[in-house]
């Protein structure tokens, strides 16, 4: 069974970018729930609908919500994985602590993606991602004058993405992702990552860090 990896950052920390290149390099099944979010709004779902107007607010969905999506996603991604943003509440950490438990399962790594809040406020401000492929990068990777390097679908700035609800986001992360970190780390699982490298080197470092993990066999 391939590791069982959790992904955490405050926003535009480079969760979503680290988490599809280690996932494709590791062969692993990849998720972020904000991306899944944003789909399921954009869909109009139920689930969408009730997340719109949080997600808009900068807010974190609530637990119940977000166990509805995992949920389902778990059961049918049993393999190996790269979580990305989730669990971000102690309380969805007991949740996935029980799934996990109830099949045998564990979390192998918590990479924290860390970097200074002035940094990501920049970030935040050039970003820009394709609705159709979800690849994000910055405004000036885009060809053709608007276009995803990827797919070629047309790339924005995220709807989410403007400094009041960054800085909301900040606060939400700060409160309720903060002590699942330290959860992490009291529990010895916790790799912390300077995410203000250049993204490759972010990148050959965590590709590292998980080989290690997996060649010392703790997998399970
Ligand atoms: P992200 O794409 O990771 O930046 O997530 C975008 C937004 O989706 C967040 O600001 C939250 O509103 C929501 N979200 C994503 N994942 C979670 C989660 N695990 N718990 C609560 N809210 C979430």
């Amino acid at each position: 069974m391939g590791p069982h990896l959790i992904l955490l950052g405050p926003p535009a920390s480079g969760k979503g970018t680290q988490g599809r290149r280690l996932s494709g390099l590791l062969g692993l099944s990849y998720l972020s729930t904000g991306a899944l979010l944003r789909e399921a709004v954009e869909n109009g779902t139920s689930a969408g609908k009730e997340a719109e107007p949080i997600l808009e607010r900068g807010g974190y969905v609530p637990d119940e919500l977000i166990a509805t999506i995992m949920d389902p996603w778990l059961e049918t991604h049993r393999e190996g994985w790269v979580l990305d943003g989730f669990p971000r509440t102690i309380g969805q950490d007991e949740f996935l602590q029980q799934w996990l438990a109830g099949h045998e399962q564990r979390i192998d790594a918590a990479i924290w993606l860390t970097a200074p809040k002035n940094d990501l406020v920049e970030r935040v401000r050039v970003r820009v991602e394709c609705p159709d492929c979800r690849w994000s990068g910055r405004q000036s990777d885009l060809v053709d004058g608007g276009c995803c390097p990827k797919c070629c679908g047309v790339a924005g700035p995220r709807k989410d993405d403007n400094l009041e609800n960054f800085l909301s986001r900040f606060d939400e992360f700060s409160l309720h992702t903060m002590p699942v970190i330290e959860r992490y780390a009291a529990g010895e699982i916790l790799v912390t990552c300077d995410a203000t490298l250049p993204i490759d080197e972010v990148t050959a470092l965590l590709f590292e860090t998980v080989k290690e993990i997996i060649r010392n066999g703790q997998t399970a």
